[in-house]
């Protein structure tokens, strides 16, 4: 069953110091997404940073109005909800930012940190009130002394645990979780990992997991989609992303997972996908955005832009190249890599 759901979502921003702006000064961060997250699923949400991943979480949050398209949730349209209106949907949908210090007030206690969304809301006694938080901490693994503890007598693994924890004090159905690791070594990472599923099965929470690494995905996700300069390219089941990748791009991600023999980064053209073809400055505004950067790019690339299509059951990408390949009319100067 659909939880949240986009429709075409767009969000355009316009250059800023023009006295007359062009339609060339229109940047679309996120262009024409659909996607779905089920009750229950984790999707995990790829790409490198400044592919529009961070403005599509505003979106669904709805700290961003979309330029076009819809937004669903719950099977209701709320794209053009007032503010209001839309603070009864916010409660059900809470995010878990990347870093938890600099997120935090560093005066305020962690009672007091993780009480703030319930002060938004209002409407409980003080008693009810530190009920709620010192159950919400207790989720997370922290014991009711911590409470009285200031950031800075945290350590990193702690201020994430206070992170979730204040995000799960509403009792949300959805989270986000926006690079929920970034600042954690790997021990802590598989640590907060292991919470946010054991949260996943406890309470049949809805995670949308923004994340640049892939390591993690196939562990943590059930879905993918994989965003580059706004759009979604592919989205398969994250269990077979490094069997059944086809996007160049995704490939190109899959190969920057550290492995340990180097020399399996290397696609086999010889040349490490994603280095840029471009000059700076320059943009492509037509055909394929990644055909800069894509050793597979052939000269419809150039000129017709791919949509995303049904390329097997539960499977879609956007790339002119599985269309040929399917045909057998595979391009001689790139293969996928399956490694
Ligand atoms: Fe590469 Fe063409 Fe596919 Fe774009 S459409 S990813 S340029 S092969």
């Amino acid at each position: 069953m659909r939880l949240i759901e986009t429709e075409g979502l767009t969000k355009v921003y316009q250059r800023e110091g023009r006295w007359f702006p062009s339609a060339n000064d229109a940047m679309p961060v996120v262009d024409r997404v659909s996607l779905h997250v089920d009750k229950g699923e984790t999707l995990g949400l790829v790409g490198e940073s400044g592919s529009g991943k961070s403005t599509l979480a505003r979106l669904l949050l709805g700290l961003e109005t979309a330029t076009e398209g819809h937004l669903l949730f719950g099977g209701e349209d709320v794209t053009r909800w007032g503010f209001k209106r839309l603070r009864t949907i916010r409660s059900r949908m809470q995010m878990v930012f990347q870093n938890s210090y600099s997120s935090f007030d560093p005066l305020f206690t962690v009672e007091r940190i993780v009480g703030e969304p319930l002060s938004s809301y209002g409407g409980m006694a003080a008693l009810e009130r530190r009920r709620v938080i010192l159950e919400s901490l207790d989720m997370v693994g922290l014991e009711a002394p911590y409470a009285k503890r200031y950031p800075h007598e945290l350590s990193g693994g702690q201020l994430q645990r206070v992170n979730i924890a204040r995000a799960l004090v509403l009792q949300p159905e959805l989270l986000i979780c926006d690079e929920p690791f970034s600042s954690l070594d790997f021990k802590l990472r598989r640590q907060i990992l292991t919470l946010l599923e054991e949260l996943k099965v406890r309470f049949g929470l809805s995670y949308l997991y923004i994340t640049h690494d892939l390591s993690s995905v196939s562990r943590f996700c059930d879905r993918v989609a994989v965003m580059y300069k706004g759009q979604i390219v592919e989205t398969l089941p994250a269990a077979r992303i490094a069997e059944e990748a086809i996007h160049p791009y995704t490939r190109s991600l899959l190969d920057a997972v550290p492995v340990q023999d180097p020399r399996l980064r290397r696609s086999r053209t010889g040349r490490p996908f994603g280095e840029p073809a471009l000059s700076q400055g320059e943009r492509v505004t037509q055909g394929c955005r990644f055909c800069s950067r894509c050793p597979a790019a052939m000269p419809v690339c150039f000129t017709v832009e791919p949509v995303l299509e049904t390329k097997r059951p539960s499977h879609q990408a956007a790339c002119h190249f599985y269309a040929n390949e399917a045909e057998g009319k595979a391009s001689q100067t790139f293969q996928i890599v399956k490694e």
